[in-house]
């Protein structure tokens, strides 16, 4: 929280996101020292966070994008659609996906099923952003950057009605 946003109830400022992503990709070196793991990041919400950490991931890596989506403005459609399919096979692969925000957990759930079926070695989530109070379904979350409370936040590639992606930091609609 920052006292520069009063009326904001979340508030993440460049330099806490920057730090935290440096450890979470700090994290992410270690554990899979000797490894080239391929992350698979989810767009559009996910490509800032995706740009900052696979730079300060200290290791040999691949990437690719999917598209899913399942809000149409700030609602959550509660289904979710496969816009973008994988340009690369994940088969035998240590896959990360990187999400910007676990909200209910419903795209989570669609995403590890549909990367699941396609037999990776490994499948783990990386999410800069969880809100637990809105959970409707148990996923795994294995490298989380922030738990929020339960707003609207926007900014670092999340969108408020598709504008805003470009914010350097994170801020939510007030209550
Ligand atoms: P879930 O399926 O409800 O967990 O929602 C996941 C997706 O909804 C995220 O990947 C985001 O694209 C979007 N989303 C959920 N909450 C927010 C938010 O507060 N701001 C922007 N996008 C959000």
């Amino acid at each position: 929280m920052d006292n520069q946003e009063p009326r904001a109830p979340v508030y993440l400022r460049e330099a806490q996101i920057w730090q935290r992503v440096s450890e979470m990709a700090a994290t992410i070196s270690r554990d899979f020292a000797g490894t080239t793991p391929h992350f698979v990041a989810v767009l559009n919400g996910a490509f800032v966070f995706m740009a900052d950490l696979v730079r300060r991931v200290e290791l040999p890596l691949t990437l690719d994008f999917m598209a899913v989506s399942s809000y149409q403005g700030t609602e959550s459609s509660g289904e979710v659609e496969l816009i973008k399919d994988l340009s690369h096979p994940i088969g035998g692969r240590d896959v990360i996906i990187v999400e910007d925000i676990v909200d209910t957990g419903i795209t989570l759930e669609y995403l590890l099923d549909y990367l699941q079926a396609r037999k990776p070695a490994t499948l783990r989530v990386a999410a800069l952003l969880s809100k637990p109070s809105r959970r409707q379904r148990n996923v795994p979350i294995d490298y989380l950057g922030f738990e929020i409370a339960n707003a609207y936040v926007y900014g670092y590639g999340l969108d408020c009605d598709q504008l805003d992606r470009n914010l350097p930091y994170i801020t939510s609609l007030p209550e």
